[in-house]
């Protein structure tokens, strides 16, 4: 498999700040930060936030980056505690979502199946997904890493989801380099990278293979941010513990166009 040279894929730098930042955090967060999107395109930055920071960052950051919400649920309403929706999104102005972050899998126990139904219930009412798959050591270890992606692939991204891939980024983010500061290797990020991008090819063909964004994330920071993305296959970053400090996201997020 090689892709294209040209990519016709631009570099996307997306933040989670998982369960922090209060709101007026975030409005300090974000008066830094904008000062300092000269340069970049900023519409290649998301911010994916808690989710009672969203209408604030909608309303106020929303035309100049994208806001997305932690996490959603795949039905539009009902008795889901706890859970957000489509249209409760949408209603405030967020239209992104992460599916399937490792701690939602492996800390709250989400399993293969309400991954699939979040990504596809998300994609049928208009938002657009960051798909986040990835290995734990133990896998990668037992040298399953492509197993274990190909299978987190397949039971996320059906044939009924062809119709939305123009709406789907893929994160790979081993679960061993989460929060950890146990980076992967610029190659073992390619490689995993390319394990990816095939089975999109193999499932949808080479266009949406081409064309499919799959970020890397996983203890990415400032210094190392350059050397990942030289990967071919790497179109960007997700990062955890380095967005939380805008003068940090700024750096990273210079590596957007
Ligand atoms: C993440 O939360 O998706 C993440 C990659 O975190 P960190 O950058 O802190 O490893």
């Amino acid at each position: 498999m090689s892709i294209p040279p040209n990519k016709p894929r631009g570099v996307v730098i997306a933040g989670n700040w998982k369960m922090n930042l209060t709101l007026s955090e975030t409005q300090k967060f974000w008066s830094a930060f904008s000062g300092g999107l000269q340069g970049t395109s900023a519409q290649s930055i998301h911010l994916y936030a808690p989710a009672v920071n969203l209408a604030w960052l909608a309303a106020n950051a929303g035309k100049q980056i994208t806001v997305g919400a932690q996490n959603a649920h795949g039905e539009t309403h009902g008795a889901f505690t706890g859970e957000l929706s489509a249209p409760l999104l949408k209603d405030v102005g967020v239209h992104h979502a992460l599916v399937g972050h490792s701690e939602r899998r492996h800390v709250f126990g989400e399993t293969l199946e309400l991954v699939q139904s979040r990504t596809l219930g998300l994609l049928k009412q208009g938002m657009s997904v960051l798909l986040c798959v990835g290995e734990t050591r133990s896998e990668r270890e037992a040298q399953a890493t492509s197993k274990v992606l190909e299978s987190q692939l397949a039971s996320a991204m059906t044939e009924a989801i062809r119709p939305f891939l123009g709406k789907l980024m893929i994160a790979y983010e081993p679960v061993w380099a989460i929060g950890t500061g146990l980076t992967a290797t610029p190659a073992q990020a390619e490689e995993a990278h390319q394990i990816v991008r095939r089975f999109v090819w193999n499932a949808f063909g080479m266009e949406a293979a081409a064309h499919m964004s799959v970020l890397y994330g996983g203890s990415v920071t400032p210094e190392n941010i350059a050397e990942l993305l030289k990967g071919p296959n790497v179109d960007g970053a997700l990062v955890g513990g380095a967005s939380l400090k805008a003068e940090n996201f700024i750096k990273l997020a210079r590596h957007a166009r």
